[in-house]
């Protein structure tokens, strides 16, 4: 049987609750959102496994939206498997917005780590 989880505080809820007990989240509104906005909702998700999976994903869909998200991500800096993961995504989304965000974490007030990510996945691009 499914475990549920509530998408706002992932405690988890009775399958067939309209709002969580545990914060009050509207989770039948919550099954109406588009796919990428569940995704965007699952890079807080405790378990790194379930983040790692929706990065993918978001990548997989070009989900523009997602850029500002995987920015946040690689400014707390934390986890370098998650960071990795974001610059073969922005590589993969491929937009002109994709691009300025690589090009911006290229510049001289990131860590050297991530300006060098940046600078081999701009190269990608040539
Ligand atoms: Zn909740």
């Amino acid at each position: 049987m499914f475990r549920h989880f509530c998408p706002n505080c992932w405690r988890e809820v009775p399958a067939e609750s309209d709002s969580c007990s545990h914060c009050n989240y509207h989770l039948t509104r919550y099954n109406e959102l588009p796919e990428g906005t569940k995704l965007i909702l699952c890079l807080s998700h405790p378990l790194k496994e379930i983040r790692l999976m929706a990065i993918k994903a978001l990548g997989d869909l070009r989900y523009e939206n997602a850029i500002a998200m995987f920015g946040e991500i690689i400014d707390e800096g934390n986890d370098l498997t998650l960071i990795e993961e974001i610059f073969r995504e922005l590589v993969k989304i491929d937009t002109p917005l994709s691009r300025t965000k690589l090009e911006e974490l290229n510049s001289s007030h990131h860590p050297k780590i991530i300006r060098e990510l940046a600078h081999r996945a701009l190269k990608t691009f040539n």
